[in-house]
C-alpha cells in the first residue's frame, strides 16, 4: 500500500486539494473530548444527521471502523484571506473542499470500493437526510467529520507530518481517506 500512497497523492491533487500528506491510522488517538464537543452543535447540525453523534455510532463503534484500516491520505484545501473580514473567501474556501473531497471521493472508491471519507462537517450527499425515521440512503458513501470519530486534526496532521496552518490569511480544511 505504501507505494500506492503517492500515486493516490496525485489524484487527489488533481482533484484541486492544495496538500496531501500521507496518514498512518495507527498514529490516530480518539479523543472523547473532541467528540464531546460536537454536543455543543456550533455546526447546527448535531442529532441531525446519520453521519453526525450520536446518529454515527459510540466513539468505540467509529474507532473500530477506524482501525480496520492501516493507511490514508489526508487532503486540505488552502484559501488565501485579504484580511481577516473576507468571509467570502472563508465561505468559498469551504465550498471549494467539498467540492474536492466529493470529487476524490467518487475516484477513489472506484480504485478502493471499501474506503473511507471523512471530510468537514457533517454529510452532504442527500438534500435531506434521512435520520432519524428512516435508515441512510447511502451507507457506503455517506461521509462524517473527522470529528465526529473523535479526532482533532490539527493533532492527526502534526503526527503525520503535514501543516496544519499555513500561516497568517489562510484558512485551510482538512479531510482524510482511509485505504483498505
Ligand atoms: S447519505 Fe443521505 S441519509 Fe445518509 S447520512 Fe448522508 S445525507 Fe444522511
Amino acid at each position: 500500500m505504501p507505494d500506492q500512497l503517492e500515486k493516490i497523492k496525485e489524484i487527489a491533487l488533481d482533484c484541486g486539494f492544495s496538500h496531501t500528506g500521507i496518514l498512518n491510522v495507527d498514529t490516530i488517538k480518539v479523543r472523547t473530548e473532541v467528540r464531546d464537543a460536537c454536543a455543543v452543535n456550533k455546526c447546527g447540525i448535531y442529532n441531525k444527521k446519520w453521519s453526525c453523534p450520536p446518529g454515527c455510532g459510540t466513539l468505540d463503534e467509529c474507532e473500530a471502523r477506524i482501525r480496520k484500516f492501516k493507511w490514508g491520505i489526508l487532503v486540505q484545501t488552502t484559501g488565501i484571506l485579504e484580511d481577516s473580514l473576507d468571509y467570502e473567501t472563508m465561505e468559498q474556501t469551504g465550498k471549494d473542499h467539498g467540492q474536492h473531497m466529493q470529487a476524490f471521493a467518487e475516484k477513489i472508491r472506484k480504485l478502493y470500493p471499501s474506503s473511507m471519507v471523512m471530510g468537514s462537517g457533517g454529510c452532504r450527499i442527500c438534500e435531506t437526510c434521512a435520520f432519524p425515521d428512516e435508515p441512510c440512503r447511502f451507507p457506503q458513501e455517506m461521509n462524517s467529520s473527522m470529528e465526529a470519530y473523535g479526532l482533532l486534526v490539527s493533532d492527526v496532521c502534526q503526527d503525520n507530518k503535514l501543516p496544519y496552518y499555513y500561516g497568517n490569511g489562510t484558512l485551510t480544511y482538512t479531510g482524510c481517506v482511509l485505504l483498505e
